[in-house]
């Protein structure tokens, strides 16, 4: 089926505003698919996905809509693709979705992305990465335009860099637990390194304004060949057991090791769709999906994305089948050439614009960043503590250099990469200190392109970002 986003104009907002608007014409076909399950037992139907997509978005966040400069147009346009709706409703719903987590007696922790999140949905608790904890304090906000929308984020990170450093990239979404945006209940991340941010803020949560009322607890990661020793996997498995006990002063219950087994074999199956969809997504002559829903579909494999492991497995579930149709059809997805060059990037939080890439005749295929702990499978026989501290401590993005980049050098291989782009913040600084050591290593095994690119999280550098990425696809091409 066919179908050609439409675009509706709203003097009202703003003189030139172009805004985006789900086609009818594909309306039969999307609410024809699954409903959504959640974690408590409730779902809602794709008629009600639609309705929603189609009166209440445009109302309470026109700037999602928003499709009036180059670097908007927040919502994937592929509408036929039932994954992209679903997912853009979840987004949309994390507000109302984590307040009623809340209000049914849900801890909300605050944790490290790129992270495993196995053991605080078993204690009963929803765990929030800095991404999601952004979603849920933006989706309060109702009826802003794009520039109001960016200018009350502007404002967030400025209080945070304040608050906590100058040094910081973007503050990792700690100014909303700083500020009492979001009604979290503890900050207990795993404290590997690769986010130096997580450390800044966990370091100014002591003294900050929310130290009380908000409980700190490290998840202690131990460093250098942590994967190799025994005493570091009991002594992680030791700190995964203190975070459970912390859960549970919250909650009232204790969590058994049946809860996290449990827990573990729903994570694995969504860690199993993801690497399923992507070996059809790379295996596919044609990109059966933009690099924008390629991105959500794979990482939602981590389910970090929603806060509700249960949402992400339906939407991953109908995904996986309908990848492979779009495989096996030949799918031709709108906006991206036949011959688009295939871009991998590593690092952490910078991606190019997938559209603007995607006109330059490029398309990202694979990151390393999160991808890193989905294609990592927790034994599910034995001790739940013990097989997932062993997991936990094997991701391949925590590894010394040359076992980074050799997964890394595998999933380029896999996805058939034509470039490499290494991307990272200023201010972040363990992916800074890297990249110049990994990109080498990755060029000496494979000879594929390599570049470097520095951003700064303002946004006044994203054109400076897209110029040297579509001259990288030009040199690749
Ligand atoms: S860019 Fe680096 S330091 Fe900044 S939030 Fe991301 S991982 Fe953390």
């Amino acid at each position: 089926m066919s179908a050609v986003p439409q675009y509706i104009t709203r003097s009202s907002v703003s003189d030139t505003a172009e805004y985006f608007r789900y086609p009818d014409e594909v309306r039969e076909q999307f609410i024809a698919t699954d409903d959504i399950e959640f974690r408590d037992g409730s779902r809602v139907t794709s008629l009600e996905v639609w309705d929603y997509l189609t009166q209440v978005g445009p109302v309470k966040y026109p700037n999602l809509y928003d499709n009036s400069s180059l670097y908007t147009g927040r919502l994937s346009h592929d509408v036929t693709f039932a994954f992209n709706l679903k997912n853009a409703y979840l987004s949309m719903t994390m507000h109302e979705r984590m307040t009623k987590a809340k209000a049914q007696g849900r801890p909300i922790v605050f944790v490290q992305g790129g992270q495993s999140v196995d053991p605080y949905y078993a204690a009963g608790a929803v765990a929030l990465r800095p991404a999601s904890t952004g979603s849920w304090a933006r989706g309060q906000r109702e009826g802003l335009t794009r520039n109001q929308d960016e200018l009350e984020s502007r404002s967030d990170k400025q209080k945070a860099y304040n608050a906590i450093s100058f040094e910081v990239c973007n503050s990792a979404g700690y100014e909303h637990i700083q500020e009492g945006n979001v009604p979290a209940d503890m900050v207990a991340p795993y404290t590997a390194l690769r986010c130096s941010d997580v450390s800044y803020g966990t370091e100014a949560h002591r003294h900050g304004p929310r130290a009380k009322e908000v409980k700190l607890l490290l998840v202690d990661y131990p460093l250098d060949h942590q994967r190799d020793k025994e005493w570091a996997i009991r002594y992680f498995a030791d700190n995964l057991h203190r975070l459970t006990r912390s859960i549970d002063e919250q909650t009232g219950r204790k969590t058994t090791d049946d809860d996290l087994a449990r827990e573990i074999k729903l994570h694995n199956e969504g860690r199993r769709l993801a690497i399923e969809i992507a070996d059809l997504w790379w295996s596919a002559d044609l990109a059966p999906t933009n690099g924008r829903d390629r991105r959500s579909l794979f990482l939602l494999g981590g389910m970090e994305t929603h806060g509700d492991p249960v949402a992400s497995l339906s939407l991953l579930r109908e995904a996986r089948r309908d990848i492979e149709k779009r495989v096996r059809q030949g799918h031709r997805t709108e906006g991206v050439l036949d011959n688009a060059a295939r871009l991998f990037v590593c690092g952490s939080c910078v991606f190019p614009n997938d559209l603007r890439t995607e006109e330059a005749g490029g398309i990202i295929v694979g990151n390393d960043n999160h991808w890193s702990d989905i294609t990592t499978l927790v034994n599910e026989d034995g001790d739940p503590y013990y097989e997932l501290a062993r997991a936990v401590l094997s991701y391949p993005y925590e590894q010394p250099l040359k076992e980074r980049a050799g997964w890394t050098v595998d999933q380029i291989r896999k996805s058939r990469t034509d470039g490499v782009l290494f991307l990272y913040k200023w201010g972040c600084n363990t992916q800074s200190a890297i990249a110049r050591l990994l990109v080498d290593e990755i060029k000496a095994q494979t000879g594929i392109p390599t570049i470097i690119i520095e951003d700064d999280m303002t946004r006044t550098q994203t054109e400076q970002l897209q110029n040297r990425v579509n001259s990288f696809i030009e040199m690749v091409s």
